[in-house]
């Protein structure tokens, strides 16, 4: 099957956002808008949602990072959801590092949250162009211009505002496109499905002219000739400053902002149209970057179809139809149903079974996946997150993914002893999808040792245990894992005092570690250890 969106019209996409931002509400009104959910609200049921967990629901957060097919004029749209948890923050990494474009939502009441800043941060590690979303400007103290402000000051960025609200709390109407200077406002009723684009109400004439100026300059920056025209009195043409604005937005130049209210289906159409308009296609990235096994020499893929096969494996997840699922971006070539491709990390070959694109309300087998598709593989057997899926003549390892060690862990023992066996085996599955996530067990004694995150993300595991691996567990009480970078490893052998069921236990173990500082708190990631450094061992920092 050959392509049938050419690759130009391509969006890879992740909407990221401060968790309560409006997130989930902005992506059920994109896919309503393009078609692939049937009614407003109807996305949290069963399969039809993308937060499809239970728990995700009942504490309204999203875990999941899944991907989203859907189609806005003649451009196909793969939204990879973000988690917005800060407990998740390699989750949003690992997502960061497979689109090509991001939209960041805001609340117009909160502005520019701590989360928010911590997201921004990924995006610029990971040079992901990005448009705003300055959402719920129906809200009581909805303040467009604060946000903007926030931004400056906070993010450190240059906002170039493309839209300017109508009204704003329970007055907000419409907004005006400060690039075609014509004013959009929604009907009240049909869900905000229409709106009518008319001309900009007196009262905010001199405003728009005024922003409209500051956008038109702050474009022409990026090209000599229309700056030359323009200086000389012609103004660039609506397409000419589109395309202006574009390349700033590639280049980092200045980040468009817009307005609206996804709760009230206010925006969320000319939020889409700026998803087309500004936002790169895999076409317009550079070639991703890696490194040929076993001769370290360094290649670069480019978004070709005719190009050896690689991908990148980024999220393994339980679809309740299809069963496990593996979510794969694909950099370069293509690749087909029933083919062998080679995991280069591991060094080898799984067989791809079926691919599925999933879309709001369905799932659609593809034959095949093309260079700047994201798709969903079935029934691979060992490939988990961050590793590279390739032609197996033409090896290739994309940049792997690096995830920092965990900061909490916790005890943990099912309730029931038959469940023993059943819960190592969950844990191992939940560990091979998060790498965040590590499971060890303390050989002295016995007990099984989760470490993660934060607590809210072991929280969260347990909770899986309990819903999807039916394994009811005790826990303990969270300790922190300090981290050990072992930058001038050192062996120290030394007696170690462990409690253990109530009686004073002495092992002796074995440790390497970089020097601590007396009295500090260590965990070792394999091994038993777990205490405080004795005096005694800590050598001299030379
Ligand atoms: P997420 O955590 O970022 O995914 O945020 P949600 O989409 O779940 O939204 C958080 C809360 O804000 C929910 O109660 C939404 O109904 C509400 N919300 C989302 N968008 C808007 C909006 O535009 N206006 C108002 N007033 N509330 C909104």
């Amino acid at each position: 099957m050959a392509r049938t969106t050419p690759l130009e019209n391509y969006r890879n996409i992740g909407i990221a956002a401060h968790i309560d931002a409006g997130k989930t509400t902005t992506t059920e009104r994109i896919l309503y808008y393009t078609g692939k959910s049937h009614k407003i609200g109807e996305v949290h049921d069963g399969a039809a949602t993308m937060d499809f967990m239970e728990q995700e629901q009942e504490r309204g957060i999203t875990i999941t990072s899944a991907a989203t097919t859907c189609f806005w004029k003649d451009h196909r749209i793969n939204i990879i959801d973000t988690p917005g948890h800060v407990d998740f923050t390699i989750e949003v990494e690992r997502s960061m590092r497979v689109l090509d474009g991001a939209v960041a939502v805001f609340d117009a009441v909160a502005g520019v949250e701590p989360q928010s800043e911590t997201v921004w941060r990924q995006a610029d590690k990971y040079h992901v162009p990005r448009i705003c979303f300055v959402n719920k400007m129906d809200r009581m103290g909805a303040n467009f211009q604060r946000c903007v402000d926030m931004m400056i000051d906070r993010l450190g960025t240059r906002p170039m505002i493309i839209t300017w609200p109508i009204g704003a709390e329970a007055d907000f109407k419409g907004i005006i496109d400060i690039v075609s200077m014509k004013a959009l406002v929604w009907h009240e009723e049909q869900l905000g499905a229409k709106y009518d684009v008319i001309d900009i109400p007196a009262e905010y004439a001199d405003k728009a002219a005024q922003l409209h100026s500051e956008l038109v300059e702050m474009a022409v920056e990026l090209d000599d000739a229309a700056m030359e025209a323009y200086l000389e009195g012609t103004e660039p043409s609506i397409d000419a400053l589109k395309s202006m604005i574009r390349k700033g937005t590639f280049a980092f130049k200045f980040v468009p902002v817009m307005c609206g209210s996804a709760f009230k289906n206010k925006g969320v159409q000319p939020l889409l149209d700026a998803v087309v308009d500004f936002l790169p296609s895999p076409l317009d990235i550079p070639a991703v970057k890696g490194v040929v096994p076993h001769k370290e020499t360094e290649v670069e893929r480019a978004a070709d179809d005719k190009a050896p096969f690689s991908g990148l494996a980024f999220k393994i997840m339980d679809d309740p139809f299809v069963g496990s699922i593996t979510f794969v971006r694909v950099y370069s070539g293509s690749v087909t149903s029933g083919s062998s491709v080679l995991n280069s990390v591991k060094d080898k070959n799984e067989r791809v079974g079926r691919m599925l694109l999933m879309h709001a309300n369905s799932r659609e087998d593809v034959k095949e996946a093309n260079a700047g598709d994201i798709v969903a593989f079935a029934g691979l057997k060992l490939t988990t997150t961050g590793e590279t899926l390739c032609d197996p003549n033409n090896p290739v390892i994309l940049e792997r993914m690096e995830f920092p060690d965990p900061v909490i862990e916790i005890a943990i023992e099912p309730k029931t002893k038959a469940d023993q066996e059943k819960m190592g085996m969950a844990l191992q599955r939940l560990a091979q999808e998060d790498p965040s996530f590590r499971v060890s067990s303390d050989t002295e004694s016995g007990q099984t040792i989760l470490k993660g995150m934060g607590e809210l993300h072991l929280e969260i595991k347990v909770d899986i245990l309990k819903r999807t691996y039916k394994v009811d567990a005790n826990v303990g009480a969270p300790q922190v894992a300090y981290r050990e970078t072992l930058t001038k490893p050192i062996t120290i052998d030394y007696t170690h005092k462990k409690q253990t069921g109530g009686s004073g236990q002495f092992a002796r173990v074995k440790i390497e570690f970089e020097p601590l500082e007396a009295g500090s708190g260590f965990v070792f990631e394999n091994d038993v250890v777990g205490g405080t450094v004795p005096k005694e061992y800590i050598p001299s920092v030379e």
